[in-house]
């Protein structure tokens, strides 16, 4: 329903009109989530796949609403991108992320290529304020920058290339290490790998899933971890649920593996846990 000017009347426009302001109420309701501190992020395990160590983790948003319970991020992601409010969470996932994985390296000091990841979305790489945000984030934790991994899709890097270009060879000058997440689901080109400075390809869960089942998910799978090796890139498979898949990712040569397999998304103190084991290889 909508209120028009100079009336006491709703005018109810069908169609639209509920959605206008149901978006309207959650997006007031997502800036109150972020005032009470109900956002919070949890952290999946990346594994070593040659050693089965787990290595760090990717950082995931979570709206612990005090009465729907847990929101998946799918759930509010779209809606916090048009409204803005991206910036806000965004900077709170780095900070939290930056800051957990520097207790992380203190705990684990063995562990040379810890690292954490974390998502950006459109409309952050798009900001010139992301430059800062991740400048700071790793200046208030000490994270040393090549431990910071941002992720960022296909299409966040087609949207305006000239513009992501810039603003990831800027955060490249910061030291950290940019990932293509979903890599393969979107309309990626070869030429765009050497264009921006990319240091990491995530394999999506799509390929992952058929491995060993279907022959399309292991060509394209395979084609992309040897691209990513002739190029010096690492690869990540992602949604790994099976030991079936497993072996087939380690047979491929991917450097990192994540999924329910080895863990669900878990808090930072179980990720530090985890690393800290003395008893890996
Ligand atoms: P994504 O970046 O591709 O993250 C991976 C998603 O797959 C996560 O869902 C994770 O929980 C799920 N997953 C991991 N392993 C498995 C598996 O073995 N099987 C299956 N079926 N799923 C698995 P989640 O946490 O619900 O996140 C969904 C999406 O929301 C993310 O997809 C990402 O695009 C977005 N997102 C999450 N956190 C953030 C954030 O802090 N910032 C931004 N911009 N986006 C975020
Ligand atoms: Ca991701
Ligand atoms: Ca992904």
């Amino acid at each position: 329903a909508k209120r028009s000017a100079g009336t006491d009347f709703v005018v109810y426009e069908p169609g639209m009109g509920d959605t206008t302001v149901s978006r309207k109420d959650t997006t007031a309701e997502l800036a109150a989530a972020i005032r009470n501190g109900e956002l919070t992020t949890v952290y999946q395990p990346l594994i070593n796949v040659s050693t089965g160590r787990p290595i760090g983790a990717e950082a995931l948003v979570r709206w612990q609403h005090p009465v729907d319970g847990m929101r998946p991020p799918d759930q509010f992601i779209a809606l916090a991108e048009e409204s803005g409010l991206i910036t806000e969470i965004g900077k709170l996932v780095l900070n939290d992320a930056c800051r957990q994985a520097a207790r992380w390296v203190s705990e684990a000091p063995a562990v040379n290529d810890l690292l954490v990841t974390v998502n950006l979305s459109a409309r952050q790489v798009g900001d010139d304020e992301i430059v800062d945000q991740v400048r700071e984030a790793l200046e208030a934790s000490g994270l040393e920058p090549f431990r910071l991994v941002l992720e960022i899709t296909e299409t966040v890097l087609m949207h305006d290339r000239d513009a992501a270009a810039a603003t990831l060879w800027q955060l490249k000058g910061l030291g950290v290490r940019i990932a293509i997440d979903d890599f393969g689901t979107g309309y990626s080109s070869l030429a765009y790998l050497r264009r921006f400075p990319i240091d990491m390809l995530k394999v999506a869960r799509e390929f992952v899933d058929g491995l060993g089942r279907d022959a399309h998910d292991d060509v394209i799978t395979r084609a992309i971890v040897e691209l990513a090796s002739t190029l010096g890139l690492l690869t990540v498979a992602e949604g790994i649920e099976t030991t079936q898949q497993q072996e087939h990712v380690s047979a491929l040569g991917c450097d990192l593996a994540q999924g329910y397999l080895f863990s669900r998304p878990i808090d930072a103190e179980a990720v530090r846990a985890l690393v800290g084991e003395q008893d890996w290889p």
